[in-house]
């Protein structure tokens, strides 16, 4: 896979990029043995960016994502590493204090003296203001002690990143992390990438699958989209496979056309999945997306197009 710039960092990471959420066992258990294989097999196949959060199954993904990376035994410098600050099992917590611990407990548990990428992790969940006022400046010193590279801010209602960025220092936010607005049932993303390029951020599009919905199996339980996305991702899903075609492949390449964003993070728990979905991208640029099944499925996701579902508090 040919790596990507990311944004003005400088960093370079692949297209397809390993969500760890999986590791944490939040979409099932996966057994130490197969997680190990399946970050080996991403490795292998030119994966380079692995992205986690101390949320992920209470702390669990962090620590299984660097027992994996241990026992791969790469080079520290041939692999970018994220992780998040603010939300955890026990709930939401952006005070400087907390995320000054935070950096500390989550090198512990990736094994790690630096992240590449620490990211306030869904801060539609706290008062903006604290973000912009107290905790990018706490990330800013973390950045200054060389515990993280970059900082990035994440969460899913597209508003909040123009709040906090129009209030920020220009340059102390690297990058930001949107999840579920860069699929084939939802782009509304698209529209605030020329926002993003004009204030030098960089973008990372997360859950091209749209966390479960555009797979053969389906949104785990816990799920948050309203019924009538998932029955018309249900019946996508169920028109591809009677054509012999997987949706997830669909789902993916398409989420991967955009050059302007610079990776997009699927979450993976198989050595097959990893294969599937580099493939996907291999196959994107060898032979472009399926136009006819894209039409098809684009028409079936039509009445729920950008359907999305509410996320944090109200802000003032
Ligand atoms: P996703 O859309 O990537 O879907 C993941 C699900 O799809 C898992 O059940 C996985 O096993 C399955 N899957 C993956 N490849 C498949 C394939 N080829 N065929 C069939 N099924 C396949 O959703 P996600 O895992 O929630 O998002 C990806 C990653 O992005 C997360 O792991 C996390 O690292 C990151 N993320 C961050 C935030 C945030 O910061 N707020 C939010 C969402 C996701």
């Amino acid at each position: 896979m040919e790596l990507r710039e990311l944004g003005g960092t400088g960093l370079r990471v692949s297209p397809v990029g390993f969500g760890a959420s999986p590791l944490g066992n939040v979409f099932g258990d996966i057994p130490r043995d197969v997680a190990r294989a399946t970050v080996r097999r991403a490795l292998d196949l030119g994966i380079n960016f692995f992205d986690t959060s101390p949320y992920y199954g209470g702390t669990v993904s962090e620590s299984v994502l660097g027992d994996c990376l241990r026992f791969a035994a790469v080079p520290r410098d041939s692999f970018v590493v994220a992780t998040k600050c603010g939300r955890y099992k026990e709930g939401f917590d952006f005070s400087e204090g907390r995320v000054t611990r935070s950096i500390d407990e989550s090198l512990a548990r990736l094994g790690l003296k630096y992240v590449d990428i620490l990211h306030c992790h869904d801060i539609e969940f706290t008062n903006l203001d604290q973000i912009v006022n107290e905790t990018i400046p706490a990330l800013l010193k973390i950045k200054e002690s060389g515990k993280a590279r970059y900082i990035g801010i994440t969460g899913l209602p597209l508003s909040i990143f123009t709040y906090v960025l129009d209030r920020v220092p220009p340059g102390s936010v690297d990058l930001i992390l949107s999840y579920c607005h860069y699929g084939i049932n939802d782009t509304m993303l698209v529209n605030l990438l020329p926002y993003l390029k004009s204030k030098g951020v960089g973008v990372i599009s997360a859950s091209p699958l749209a966390m479960g919905l555009l797979t053969d199996n389906g949104p785990p339980d816990w799920h948050p989209a309203p019924e009538e996305l998932k029955l018309a991702c249900r019946a996508a899903a169920d028109h591809c496979r009677k054509k012999g075609k997987r949706i997830a492949k669909l789902a993916m390449e398409y989420s991967l056309m955009n050059n302007e964003i610079s990776t997009v993070l699927v979450g993976m728990n198989s050595p097959e999945q990893v294969e599937e979905n580099v493939a996907a991208a291999l196959e994107l640029s060898s032979s472009g997306i399926d136009e006819e099944l894209l039409h098809e499925v684009e028409a079936m996701l039509e009445p729920v197009k950008n359907l999305t579902w509410p996320s944090g508090i109200q802000q003032a």
